[in-house]
């Protein structure tokens, strides 16, 4: 008798032993992809309206994005090479809110913010109140690679940007007459006190609109970058969450997530760092942990978020109602889109 409950309780165990493991392995022998890109250029409310030729170049160069990005994966080149080189057109393409298409402060000037992280070294690079240069997540870049800092702000990062010879303009360059009728109605609705943060629907499509790219690359490095104008009307001095390690940018050696939407909702969540620890700490899948933080832990209306994990899986998810966004890989899935569903 002594020997049939010793050998029951052994089984019991064993099962116990089994449900834990099945448990955890939520997140492990997926197949993995080799490498792995998403990119967003920013979560707000588009009309579904929207003239078809604005559409339609919105979903061109969403495309011409990720085809750079792709073919440096592709060739073997590293995830760093591909995010900053996709930002760094998607900055130089005035439909977005970033580099070139910045929106305007309540001043009337373009104050730009950008960061960068490396996953396997857990180094990054992250800038704050540029106005004269030209691709901020270059100069990220170099803060993270030529510096022994992580954060420059305003001054500092221009003169900055000189010593490791990243290209200045002319504040000008940033000058498009669309973000500054943006502004001018931003300020008259002020004026009439009948305005909020988040305003009306049709403004939130021309207040956000910031970039972001995240990889995976070949040799299993993963990457994450934003670079944006910020909020139409900000008031001086204000940063973002884009340039917040953890909050609107944030890579590890499991995951790389970017962040787009409004900004101070994003920070005050540490949003990018909660997807990668929920992540970690639940054993969840890249999409389990997005659904958990566009769903659960952020309130309706307020961001979106492109990720990338170890095993090549890609996920994009705004809870906004739009996010112009694409993403590829190298079994050759590929979804490109603005609205959610
Ligand atoms: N998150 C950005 C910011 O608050 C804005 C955006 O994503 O469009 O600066």
């Amino acid at each position: 008798m002594r020997k049939l409950t010793t050998i029951f309780t052994f089984s019991i165990m064993l099962l116990m032993i089994g449900c834990q493991q099945s448990e955890q392995s939520g997140n492990s022998n997926q197949q993995t992809k080799e490498w792995a890109i998403a990119l967003h250029g920013g979560a707000g409310y588009v009309s579904k309206d929207m003239p078809e030729d604005r559409k339609q170049a919105y979903l061109e160069s969403l495309e011409e994005a990720l085809a750079i990005g792709s073919e440096i994966l592709e060739n073997g080149g590293s995830a760093l090479d591909a995010i900053e080189k996709t930002v760094n057109y998607l900055e130089d393409n005035e439909l977005y809110n970033a580099g070139k298409g910045a929106v305007f402060t309540s001043e009337g000037k373009n104050e730009l913010d950008a960061a960068i992280m490396d996953g396997s070294t857990l180094n990054a690079g992250a800038i704050t109140g540029v106005t004269t240069v030209k691709n901020p997540v270059s100069l990220a870049r170099k803060v993270m690679t030529e510096s022994k800092h992580v954060f420059f702000s305003a001054a500092g990062a221009e003169a900055f940007a000189d010593q490791v010879e990243v290209e200045r303009v002319d504040p000008e360059y940033f000058f498009t007459e669309s973000r500054y009728q943006s502004l001018q109605r931003a300020l008259e609705r002020e004026k009439q006190e009948s305005s909020n943060l988040l305003d009306t629907p049709e403004e939130k499509a021309w207040k956000y609109g910031t970039v972001g790219a995240v990889a995976k690359d070949k040799n299993g490095n993963l990457a994450a970058a934003t670079s944006t104008g910020g909020m139409t009307n900000k008031k001086f001095g204000r940063v973002g969450d884009v340039p917040i390690i953890g909050s609107g940018t944030y890579a590890n050696d499991e995951v790389a997530v970017s962040a787009t939407g409004w900004g101070e909702r994003i920070m005050l969540n540490v949003s990018a760092h909660t997807l990668a620890s929920y992540y970690k700490f639940k054993n969840a899948t890249l999409q389990q942990s997005m659904d958990y933080l566009v769903d659960d832990v952020l309130e309706p209306g307020d961001a979106g978020f492109i990720a990338v994990d170890k095993y090549g899986n890609f996920s994009m998810k705004t809870n906004t109602g739009s996010m112009f966004r694409a993403a590829t890989d190298s079994e050759g899935n590929k979804e490109v889109g603005i609205w959610e569903d």
